[in-house]
């Protein structure tokens, strides 16, 4: 499921294919994804010129020379592929088709249909309902750890419930929460108003590193992204704990001992992967 490193490897990857190009053809080969696409979806892109390709949260946004912002959301199964030289047939889950005045074909393919798309009128993106609430992005000027320590305060749920609320900040989901928390050492469980002074310098450093490490590595698959055969440009990153229940800890020397290992619990009906030892 994408997260933000993916949102932003999908970005890197449509920018210098969209940027200041025209968009020749826009068909949608079905009126809806997860929800209605907007009247008029393919008349309303075709023709315009992108002015820019940005990323919120798990959002994408490409803005085009009439104020519009196409929005996107990938969802569970959703991603863009760039056919710049060869254009192969179409395949059964490829929903939208943009043709740029380069020759360019962009497909959002999305099989399970969790993905969606929007038209945002210009001036409305500050106060669309999926965008008003969203926190400060992790790797924007506006977070550290002083305003991670300000959101968290008097909030008694767990760490890892309050890093998943999007107005804390933006973009995290289950696994790279799993894997801040494990780099800092602090507990999934443990209660959210208790991070502050160097807990929370270690926490935020630690979601910083993990999503850089994640788009660096996303980012290196760009030029596969760009390939005729168009694979997403996001893929199964390694993580030291999401996913390896039963393994060994790659932080500590836990499983050495009998219930060591990395453990799996249920937290809000998710799964969390942490080590009982090395994360308090
Ligand atoms: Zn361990």
């Amino acid at each position: 499921m994408p997260e933000l490193p993916e949102v932003e490897t999908a970005k890197q990857g449509l920018a210098p294919v969209l940027e200041g190009r025209r968009i020749e053809r826009a068909v949608a080969r079905r009126p809806d994804l997860r929800f209605p696409l907007p009247d008029g979806f393919g008349q309303r892109l075709t023709g315009r010129t992108v002015t820019s390709v940005k990323r919120r949260a798990k959002y994408l946004l490409i803005e085009l020379d009439d104020g519009v912002t196409l929005l996107a959301h990938l969802g569970m199964s959703g991603c863009f592929r760039i056919h710049e030289n060869h254009v192969p047939p179409l395949e059964k889950h490829d929903h939208v088709i943009l043709s740029t005045d380069q020759g360019v074909e962009i497909r959002f393919n999305d099989p399970r249909r969790f993905g969606f798309m929007d038209l945002v009128e210009a001036g409305e993106l500050k106060t669309h309902p999926l965008l008003k609430d969203i926190g400060p992005e992790p790797l924007g000027d506006y977070f550290n750890a002083a305003i991670l320590t300000r959101s968290l305060k008097g909030r008694r749920t767990p760490i890892k419930s309050a890093l998943l609320d999007q107005t804390v900040v933006a973009g995290l989901g289950n696994i790279y929460v799993a894997e801040a928390l494990f780099r800092a050492g602090i507990s999934p469980k443990r209660t959210a108003a208790t991070i502050a002074g160097g807990r929370a310098s270690k926490l935020y450093r630690a979601i910083i590193e993990v999503l850089e490490l994640a788009i660096a590595a996303g980012g290196s698959s760009i030029s596969d992204h760009r390939q005729p055969s168009g694979e997403p440009g996001y893929f199964q990153h390694s993580f030291a704990v999401y996913g390896r229940e039963g393994e060994a800890c790659p932080g500590c020397d836990c499983s050495l001992s009998a219930t060591g290992g990395i453990r799996r619990i249920q937290q809000s009906g998710r799964s969390t992967f942490y080590c009982t030892k090395r994360q308090r």
